[in-house]
């Protein structure tokens, strides 16, 4: 695999053209997970895109935007102009050194800047840089579209996250404290209030139904949904041409 663990000189003979960068944030996963669970997830999943594509895998960014978790000790942010600029900063220094695709991974559904950032790079660098970005939470959806769970709803902390991190860190889960809770209210009101005026726990879903088989299976399908994600969005650019003044 082609990852930062790898020296400077063998990278260059390796010669990748793309580029890996998950994301995660540090944020509150109800009473009974830890707070690095994005974190966590996206890196397993980011390892598996690496090796299923060649590559090369940067390290997980630990911390992004989750004021929706402010409330309890734990969590923690930056602005998003602050994380627009970082990681425009990171692409374009990718793209200083030759790498043409970079495929952002997005563990954490709460990273709304990602949008901008995503389109101003691919408008202002097509077609010498395309920026495919995959988020986690629409993959979350298509899984529970594809009946691999129990549970109707995924949000945070929930059947999915909880059965990844009985798989990957089993030692951190406290099954025991696991409570299932679904809001009255929908996601948007997230911009409107914390998470904890929605779910006291700060659960959006039913950890109840997690097994560490799930999370395995789902760990799998997750990489292969991610990948073919990511090749979607790379194909539809690269058959893009001219259009009057833009490449964009
Ligand atoms: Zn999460």
């Amino acid at each position: 695999m082609i990852s930062y663990k790898l020296t400077a000189d063998e990278i260059v003979s390796a010669n990748p053209d793309l580029a890996i960068l998950p994301i995660g944030s540090i944020e509150q996963h109800g009473p009974h997970l830890p707070v690095m669970t994005d974190y966590a997830i996206i890196t397993a999943i980011g390892k598996g895109v690496a090796e299923k594509t060649n590559g090369y895998l940067l390290p997980t960014l630990p911390i992004s935007t989750c004021r929706e978790h402010m409330g309890k000790k734990g969590s923690v942010w930056m602005e998003p102009p602050t994380f627009y600029n970082m990681v425009t900063d990171i692409v374009m220094s990718l793209k200083t050194q030759g790498f043409n695709k970079v495929c952002i991974l997005s563990g954490h559904g709460g990273i709304f800047i990602l949008t901008p950032i995503t389109r101003d790079l691919n408008a202002k660098n097509n077609p010498d840089l395309m920026v495919a970005t995959v988020e986690i939470m629409a993959i979350f959806q298509s899984l529970t579209e594809d009946g691999l769970i129990d549970s109707k709803l995924e949000i945070h902390a929930g059947e999915i996250e909880t059965s990844m991190m009985l798989y990957l860190a089993p030692e951190t889960v406290h099954m025991d404290r696991a409570v299932d809770f679904i809001p009255t209210v929908g996601r948007p009101m997230l911009n409107y209030g914390s998470i904890f005026r929605a779910s006291p726990a700060g659960v959006w879903g039913e950890p109840s139904y997690a097994t560490a088989e799930k999370g395995k299976l789902i760990l799998e399908r997750a990489i292969e949904k991610g990948v073919s994600q990511m090749n979607y969005i790379f194909d539809y650019m690269e058959k893009k041409e001219k259009f009057g003044y833009s490449y964009f």
